[in-house]
């Protein structure tokens, strides 16, 4: 039986403030873990805790508690100062965390200052949960930035059920044991009742760290789900494949509107066929060694020549970071290197787009794309390539997909794997995927599609829930 309450706790609230002439305005975000948990908060009264994105200011606060009556959930926002969000989020959480557990450690900064204010900040989320939670509501804290909200709340003395799932990978154990606090965060991790992972690599990564470093642990199981003892608590782990909302992909990609656009934007690309990469700025995207890749399968295959073009678009993200900077710089070099050395007349082989997209431009370009070309060095999930997929309409698309998003998974019989360091592969997988007959690409994609609806966003959240509730595990298969 579900609880009766939910409170979503992540470091940014599901809003975007606005800026209309001036006067600010709160409105509710989009994005596929809104869309999922926002009926049930509705449904039930929940709560969702989290930051504004923007340092505190009073106005802002109740603009955000105003903006709940739209979206029919409250909104709770942590003020966070200057201090706070320098090194809690840009320090600890993006300098340390996130690098750390996507395997490049050599871009990590392990100051002591990032960690003592990571726990400060967790600790005001903690405090504002015991606040604003009863005794009986369930509390599902989410991602990175939060890891100790339930060892704080411990100590705090609160007893509810609190789960907690990781959206980035967690990395194999040599790699986690670089990290100073390694034993701290796994013991705080173990505060949680429930803890989610993308793939059953990242929960078998989490496991072997815990029994390397926590001689106390029992470890239980060893499908999806698995259960440690600690300390007389008994933890959950398991292993959630996230997803998008694949119905309302694959309806609006299915409008009119989109349908026109898509034809509009192929007319300008009049190659015969359009490869498409979408991904946010950042350097574990690997956008450097795909256009290394690109250029490698032009330097060789000779028949890509004038018949494939590469659209890269890049959403800017982190743009007050220096390496962000750097490596927008050297993205833009290697196209402007390429596309110098290959252009023709009537051809250019990359067509670069430094912008976020608006919902109807981004599914004309899912369905005008006759290859999508997504080569993380290493992701969580990977929405973008579930995205492709439900907005492949016509079925005939191919995805070329690294090895080491956590979508490859679910996605490595349909799509086309590739390792994405190996820049001679992925220019292999090029040419495999320009000359795909349509049967074998239209067998592939169906099935891609079919992997893609059947584990959408709405099974997500309702497979996570009923396993915190399950009383046994056994008569409850996850897979
Ligand atoms: N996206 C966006 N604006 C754009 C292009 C894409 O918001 O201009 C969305 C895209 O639809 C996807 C998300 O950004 O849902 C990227 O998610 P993904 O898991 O691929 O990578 P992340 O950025 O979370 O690392």
């Amino acid at each position: 039986k579900t609880p009766k309450r939910l409170i979503a706790v992540s470091n940014r609230l599901p809003i975007r403030i606005v800026n209309d002439g001036g006067e600010k305005r709160v409105v509710p975000g989009a994005g596929g873990l809104v869309t999922a948990l926002a009926p049930v908060l509705r449904d039930r009264g929940g709560i969702w805790i989290g930051w504004s994105g923007a340092p505190h200011d009073p106005d802002l606060s109740g603009l955000i508690h105003q903006a709940s009556k739209k979206t029919g959930y409250h909104l709770k926002a942590i003020p966070l100062s200057e201090e706070d969000i320098k090194l809690y989020y840009h320090g600890f959480s993006n300098e340390i965390i996130w690098p750390l557990f996507h395997d490049l450690q050599t871009r990590c900064r392990f100051k002591p200052s990032y960690w003592y204010q990571y726990l400060n900040v967790n600790k005001k989320f903690a405090e504002a949960i015991r606040q604003n939670a009863g005794p009986k509501d369930y509390i599902w804290v989410h991602d990175y930035h939060l890891m100790h909200v339930a060892f704080l709340m411990r100590e705090m003395g609160c007893t509810q059920k609190i789960g907690f799932f990781l959206h980035i990978p967690f990395p194999p154990m040599d790699i986690f044991l670089k990290l100073p606090w390694r034993k701290k965060v796994l013991e705080a991790l173990l505060q949680y009742d429930l803890i989610g992972f993308q793939t059953m690599r990242d929960k078998r990564h989490f496991l072997n760290s815990l029994s390397q470093l926590i001689r106390e642990v029992k470890i239980r199981g060893r499908g999806s789900i698995s259960s440690v003892d600690f300390k007389g608590r008994s933890i959950r782990i398991g292993a959630f494949p996230i997803s998008i909302d694949y119905q309302s992909f694959a309806r609006d990609s299915s409008s009119k509107e989109v349908a026109e656009a898509a034809w509009y934007l192929h007319e300008a690309l009049p190659e015969r066929q359009v490869i498409l990469g979408v991904d946010r700025l950042d350097y574990t995207k690997g956008i450097p060694e795909r256009l290394c890749a690109f250029k490698n399968a032009l330097e060789h295959y000779e028949e890509l020549r004038g018949n494939v073009s590469l659209v890269q678009v890049v959403v800017p993200s982190r743009e007050e970071v220096p390496e962000y900077q750097e490596l927008k710089a050297e993205i833009e070099r290697l196209v402007g290197e390429i596309n110098g050395r290959f252009t023709t007349s009537g051809w250019i082989p990359i067509h670069y787009l430094y912008r976020s997209l608006d919902r109807t431009e981004l599914l004309a370009y899912y369905r005008l794309a006759e290859i999508a070309l997504i080569t993380p060095l290493k992701d969580g999930m990977n929405l973008v390539a579930k995205e492709y997929c439900a907005c492949n309409l016509d079925e005939k698309g191919v995805l070329i997909l690294s090895e080491f998003a956590g979508a490859a998974a679910q996605l490595h019989r349909g799509a086309i794997m590739v390792n994405p360091y190996d820049v001679e592969g992925v220019s292999k997988a090029i040419l495999k995927a320009y000359r795909m007959p349509y049967e074998e690409r239209v067998k592939r994609m169906k099935h891609l599609r079919r992997v893609v609806k059947r584990k959408d966003i709405f099974w997500w959240v309702n497979t996570f829930l009923k396993t915190a509730f399950a009383k046994d595990l056994t008569a409850f298969p996850v897979g």
